[in-house]
């Protein structure tokens, strides 16, 4: 950077030789006065050294300084008398020598008031090359602060267009929007040609069923001088329709007024329609579930009722028969006999038509693969949230690191997870103030692990808390009394236990253990 300076190099003297270069110059210009006046006396020209001599002596007062200035003009006043006038008397040369005096204290006032004008101007040059100097840094720094933000106003931008996230100020009082961003254009579908649109333009393009909403909750914020957040639509020039997220900051005035507000509006058009894809997957999941478990239900209840009506209805038949001859007045026993042991064979047909349904859940009608039972777990309790959600019931689940990987079925595990959480949500419906389901899973003895499936329901039927195993049997009005009898017949046939507890203060627990190496 310069110095303001004229960049010249240039011969500086010493001290020791500007001292001689100035005396010198007393000499030298004296010296030359004496040969002019000469000169000019021997071209009979009129007598002119006091003419050059004063001169001389003004040139070494003004170059010289004011030693010098006096030694020229002593040597001018000595020149004067003994070059051109050597006989003049006392006085005279004493006029002489007067008039010098004279001229040479006014050249030393005029060098003085030179030198202080000099030092003036010297510190008037300083001062303006300090102020100067400063101004070009706060120049340079100026334009080092504009250039980084504008960088960050592009990094901005730049963020903006990336996240769909538009920033706005509105002025309360006039209802005019004083700051829009890029994104804002964008998102609403307007020409930054046209510059920022007025308020009213941009409201028409919310959707007619929200506007009211926006402007009321718009309304109550400014009211209640608070910061507002709000979703609604907006509807594009060419039909398009877009969720905006407007979340609004109050700003105050220092006497608390409020005066603007300055917020963001973000696009979340898509985040909406995720979550709508996923809200309705879920739903389309868990009615999923609701009808195989019912129609599985249905299906092997009609099948199974029509299986072993027969039998029950032949049963009957006998039992009938039997009585009959038994409330003869000779009661026939041999006949009896003979419809009782018939009895027998139907039931008995009863049962094993049962026990087949039993066996469906055996080992060889079942695909095992290696299964890791959190993971079956947290897919079921994934499916049954909605469920919960909808009686306020929450799901909790604690489930054991470094549980060991299982040869299940894992569509078999699935449907008694899903029985046992179903029943459980169901045992919490009816209870005020929600409830809490909790999905255990840990390590049990002999290389076990251990599941259970826990409410704070109901709790298990008082005195028929041995039955709830067998097959049909339930409490409930549309209950088919199929689901843990099903559900023990699974675990069985991998090698475990089902069993329920009552919990205290209230609810039940189902636990079930599966060997990690059954075979
Ligand atoms: P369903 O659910 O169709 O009745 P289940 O075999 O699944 O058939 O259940 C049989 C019965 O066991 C239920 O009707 C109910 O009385 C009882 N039960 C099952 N789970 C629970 C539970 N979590 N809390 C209280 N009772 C239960």
């Amino acid at each position: 950077m310069g110095t303001g300076y004229p960049n010249k190099t240039r011969w500086i003297p010493g001290p020791v030789a500007s001292r001689v270069l100035r005396y010198g110059l007393a000499l030298a210009s004296v010296a030359a006065a004496l040969g002019l006046a000469r000169t000019f006396l021997h071209f009979h020209l009129p007598q002119t050294f006091i003419a050059f001599a004063l001169s001389a002596i003004a040139i070494t007062f003004w170059y010289g300084g004011t030693k010098p200035g006096i030694l020229a003009a002593m040597l001018a006043s000595v020149v004067r008398i003994y070059f051109f006038e050597p006989e003049l008397n006392a006085m005279s040369r004493g006029v002489y020598y007067l008039v010098f005096l004279i001229f040479a204290l006014l050249m030393i006032r005029a060098t003085r008031a030179r030198n202080e004008l000099e030092q003036r101007v010297a510190e008037r040059t300083a001062e303006l090359t300090r102020a100067n100097e400063d101004l070009k840094l706060e120049i340079a720094q100026r334009k080092r602060t504009e250039a980084e933000l504008r960088d960050s106003e592009a990094y901005l931008a730049e963020a903006q267009r990336l996240t769909h996230t538009a920033s706005f100020a509105l002025n309360i009082a006039s209802r005019k929007i004083v700051h829009w961003s890029q994104e804002h254009f964008r998102l609403f579908d307007f020409d930054p040609e046209g510059g920022v649109p007025p308020l009213e333009v941009v409201l028409q393009r919310i959707h007619p069923d929200d506007r009211k909403r926006v402007e009321k909750i718009y309304e109550t914020a400014t009211r209640e001088k608070m910061g507002y957040e709000v979703e609604y639509r907006i509807i594009l020039p060419n039909g398009t329709m877009k969720h905006i997220h407007m979340l609004a900051h109050p700003v105050f005035s220092a006497s608390r007024d409020l005066v603007e507000y300055v917020g963001t509006l973000v696009d979340v058009t898509e985040r909406k329609r995720a979550d709508e894809e996923r809200e309705r997957l879920r739903q389309v999941q868990a009615d999923l579930a609701r009808i195989s478990r019912v129609t599985t239900m249905g299906e092997l209840t009609a099948s199974l009722a029509h299986e072993i009506k027969q039998p029950i209805a032949a049963a009957v038949t006998d039992a009938n028969t039997c009585l009959r001859w038994l409330t003869r007045d000779h009661p026939d026993v041999e006949e009896a006999r003979e419809a009782a042991s018939r009895m027998v064979k139907d039931t008995t047909r009863a049962n094993d038509i049962i026990s087949r349904i039993r066996l469906m859940f055996n080992k060889e009608a079942s695909q095992r693969e290696l299964l890791d039972i959190n993971a079956v777990i947290q897919e079921m309790v994934g499916l049954v949230h909605n469920e919960a959600n909808r009686s306020s019931i929450s799901i909790r689940t604690q489930l054991a690191a470094d549980m060991p990987s299982i040869m299940a079925d894992r569509v078999q595990l699935q449907q008694v997870f899903m029985n046992l959480m179903l029943n459980g949500i169901e045992a919490m419906k009816d209870m005020n103030g929600g409830g809490e389901l909790t999905i255990q899973s840990r390590h049990a003895e002999d290389g076990q692990l251990m599941v259970s499936v826990s409410d704070t329901g109901l709790g298990l039927p008082p005195q028929q808390a041995d039955q709830i195993f067998n097959a049909f049997f339930t409490t409930k009005l549309h209950g088919t009394g199929m689901g843990l009898s099903i559900s023990r017949s699974i675990i069985e046939s991998h090698g475990g236990r089902l069993w329920a507890a009552d919990n205290s203060p209230r609810g039940a627990s189902f636990h079930l253990t599966l060997p990690t190496n059954p075979f």
